[in-house]
């Protein structure tokens, strides 16, 4: 799958929409969700022009990968989150429902997150 450099993310990195932002770096930009489906909801994404995590494994360099997954940690920590407890998820594909064609990875914290999955309907 080729990169949409029109896709929101890509937009966001750039400058061209607003986000609400909590953290960047050399590796990663992370801000809040504008859907939040939990009372922390943040999105974090590499700088780089990826698609989706699939993507990200094959084509960036050991340091984006770990600087990336050290920003995620990071944010956690700097969110206050990290004694309660909180969730990453990153959605890769039509099955998993992913949405926006730039890896991201979602923390989600806040409440009692409850189980893994939802169930969803069949197909
Ligand atoms: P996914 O289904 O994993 O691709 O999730 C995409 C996420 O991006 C959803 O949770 C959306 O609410 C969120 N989202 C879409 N547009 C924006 C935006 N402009 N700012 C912040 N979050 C967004």
């Amino acid at each position: 799958m080729t990169y949409d450099d029109n896709n929101i993310f890509a937009r966001i990195l750039r400058g061209e929409i607003p986000a609400d932002k909590v953290y960047e770096d050399d590796y990663a930009v992370a801000f809040h969700d504008i859907n939040p489906q939990a009372p922390v909801h943040v999105l974090v994404i590499p700088r780089g022009r990826y698609v989706s995590l699939d993507d990200f494994g094959e084509k960036a360099s050991a340091e984006e990968i770990g600087g990336f997954f050290a920003a995620v940690a990071k944010v956690a920590r700097m969110l206050g989150v990290v004694e309660r407890g909180y969730r990453i998820l990153a959605n890769n594909g039509p099955d998993a429902h992913q949405e926006v064609p730039h890896f991201h990875v979602h923390l989600f914290a806040g409440r009692r997150l409850g189980p893994l999955i939802k169930r969803a309907p069949t197909g």
